[in-house]
């Protein structure tokens, strides 16, 4: 072995020994309730393919079409040669659906933040930020160079009180959060953190991930779901969740996306999306505006699951969203029993989820929950957690 790299080694059979080294999994089929995962046909509890629409066969004809008429690749870089008809449309569509006054596709949920926080904030100005936001945000803010001042989870008090402590020494002030996070599955406080913005005169943005097409009316999102439509300066979304796709976008007052398209650096120095991706989302938005049934059946499964999993005497912590963590503490026996679950038969893929995603002895199995899902495979979920669960001594 190559000395430079004995560190390397180190640190991975560290990571094994604590429980902690990531197992990946390789799909073998398109993302459905189930799935072939590792050659081993499995109930699927891992995408986030909230409404199942990310083997839909109307996405997947867009998709084909797309490619027909427009080819496989763009060949450029959005702000050069790379904006397609079908990019400005979808924006267009978004921020209708969202009732926003423009939006901005992007490659990413994560690169949806790495564009938008540094264009809005610089190392004069702080950026208020939830202790548990996700890393896409966190990179973002260490991007911009602004200072960063972490508040307490969904805290909207310790909110306060770092405003008064820090407002005064900067430019300006922003606020950046989860709308549900995507850990515990609860949700921020966004009217309450608005209030206080309002108040102070800081620009806010929320990065509404795993809350589009989940909450709000017909999946509208976090913004639509506290009535601050029009209010909430910008939302970051992604096209990779519920939409079933894959892309992010940008979404708010006019006048930041007209700064962000200037300023943005994955949108001015990376490739767009493809046309196929991009059609495939068009079609997403058309689902979901045409009617609520996907997301009503997804609510229905997560109400059904959830009561459930909480008789059959689980913790399932602070949830009230589709993310269904199920509380076990240890890492090592946490992956003990996702390891148990993906070996019944049929198997059930779940992920254990450890620290540093989660903190040290706060691991979960987490569940997602998706239209997709048929009474039937709950049922065998709900069974087998529970039967797996005494027998690993987690359940009494
Ligand atoms: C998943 C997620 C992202 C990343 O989205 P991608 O489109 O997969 O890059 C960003 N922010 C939050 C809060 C997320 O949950």
């Amino acid at each position: 072995m190559d000395e430079k790299f004995a560190w390397i080694e180190e640190e991975l059979a560290l990571l094994e020994k604590q429980g902690l080294r990531i197992d990946i999994r390789t799909i073998g089929s398109a993302c459905g309730a189930w799935m072939i995962v590792d050659g081993k046909r499995v109930l699927n509890f891992c995408t986030n393919n909230y409404l199942g629409l990310a083997n839909d066969p109307r996405l997947k004809s867009a998709a084909q079409a797309a490619v027909d008429q427009w080819g496989a690749g763009p060949a450029a870089v959005r702000s050069i040669a790379g904006t397609l008809e079908l990019h400005r449309t979808l924006e267009q569509r978004l921020a209708a659906f969202k009732g926003v006054e423009d939006a901005l596709y992007v490659q990413s949920g994560f690169c949806a933040n790495q564009a938008a926080i540094p264009a809005l904030a610089g190392k004069e100005d702080v950026i208020f930020t939830d202790r548990l936001n996700h890393a896409s945000i966190i990179d973002g803010c260490r991007l911009s160079s602004a200072k960063v001042v972490v508040y307490e989870h969904c805290d909207v008090s310790d909110f306060a009180r770092k405003i008064h402590e820090n407002l005064g020494h900067y430019r300006r002030a922003m606020l950046v959060t989860d709308g549900v996070f995507s850990m515990d599955g609860d949700m921020a406080p966004l009217d309450r953190l608005f209030e206080l913005c309002e108040q102070h005169g800081i620009m806010t943005m929320v990065d509404d991930a795993h809350g589009e097409g989940v909450v709000g009316r017909g999946g509208r999102g976090i913004v639509d779901h506290f009535g601050l439509n029009g209010k909430f300066d910008l939302e970051i979304g992604t096209l990779s969740k519920a939409f079933g796709v894959v892309g992010g976008v940008i979404a708010g007052k006019k006048i930041l996306i007209d700064w962000i398209r200037q300023k943005a650096r994955p949108f001015l120095f990376s490739s767009a999306v493809t046309a196929a991706d991009t059609a495939a989302c068009l079609t997403a938005v058309d689902i979901l505006e045409e009617g609520t049934s996907l997301v009503d059946s997804l609510w229905e499964n997560t109400r059904y699951f959830k009561e459930a999993i909480k008789a059959a005497g689980f913790d399932t912590g602070a949830s009230v969203t589709p993310i269904t963590p199920i509380m076990v503490g240890d890492a090592t026996l946490c992956r003990t029993f996702s390891r148990a679950l993906f070996e019944s038969a049929p198997g059930i893929f779940a992920m254990p989820i450890g620290f540093p995603t989660v903190p040290q002895g706060k691991a979960r199995i987490r569940v997602m929950l998706s239209a997709a899902h048929s009474r039937q495979d709950l049922d065998y979920g709900l069974e087998t957690f529970a039967r797996l669960g005494k027998k690993l001594g987690i359940l009494q």
